[in-house]
């Protein structure tokens, strides 16, 4: 049989992203997803399914550009690589049960500016979208670093967008307590939703910034119809 290296990529990201895929549990919740539909969240701890085919290629990018920033930023020079990767867990005990944000900073980049003398947080995003018409950073992008600004007691954050051909645009992030609070509560609703049985609303069908989830990347349209036509009241 000849040399193919798609077969050899393929069983790599099977090997490598194959073991991570395992059912959320109900009470810990990720950052990086929760500015996303919350009913497709919802689905994830209801109805776990294999990620969609290209979704580990994806993966796979996204730690692509990680290393290479990671990269260049230890190597120029006046910066220094504080940490690459970073456990976080916040608990709100004020919940019952309590109710806890989860994560690793694995998106992110801790870096000290030398010559400045600050410690600078960097969350490294890709994109397929002209910069030119990023006028600002996604709103999931800008929920999900709040928790970790926090945690990281970084002078200053950023978030860096990367496209395939290494163009880059980035944009400075301040701590901001309404969207930690708005974080908070996304969580809570899942939550409550979860432990009820009920979905949460269909945000993709409705907020027309996460309209795209429905229509590139959502695994549970099907299902979400279907609860459309039911009244959305019907447990899934
Ligand atoms: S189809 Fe759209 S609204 Fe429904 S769960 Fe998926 S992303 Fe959310």
């Amino acid at each position: 049989m000849d040399f193919d290296f798609g077969r050899a990529f393929k069983a790599y990201l099977d090997a490598t992203y194959g073991s991570e895929n395992k059912t959320p549990t109900v009470g810990r919740y990720w950052p990086s997803q929760l500015g996303y539909c919350l009913r497709r969240q919802w689905f994830r701890f209801r109805k776990p399914k294999p990620p969609r085919p290209d979704s580990y290629r994806y993966f796979e990018r996204g730690n692509m550009f990680h290393e290479w920033v990671s990269y260049v930023l230890s190597r120029a020079p006046g910066f220094r690589l504080l940490s690459s990767e970073r456990s976080l867990s916040i608990v709100d005990y004020q919940s019952d049960p309590p109710f806890v944000l989860d994560g690793r900073l694995d998106d992110f980049l801790l870096v000290e500016d030398q010559e400045a003398s600050r410690r600078i947080l960097i969350e490294v995003k890709t994109t397929e979208r002209s910069l030119s018409k990023l006028e600002k950073p996604d709103r999931p992008h800008l929920l999900q670093v709040q928790p970790y600004i926090l945690s990281a007691h970084a002078d200053e954050a950023y978030i860096l967008y990367l496209r395939p051909n290494l163009e880059s645009k980035t944009f400075r992030v301040e701590y901001d307590p309404v969207l930690m609070e708005e974080l908070m509560q996304r969580g809570k609703t899942l939550d409550a939703c979860l432990r009820m049985g009920v979905p949460p609303v269909a945000e993709g069908k409705r907020d027309p910034d996460l309209r795209w989830e429905c229509e590139k990347r959502c695994e549970y349209r099907a299902e979400c119809d279907a609860l459309e036509l039911s009244g959305g009241l019907e447990e899934a």
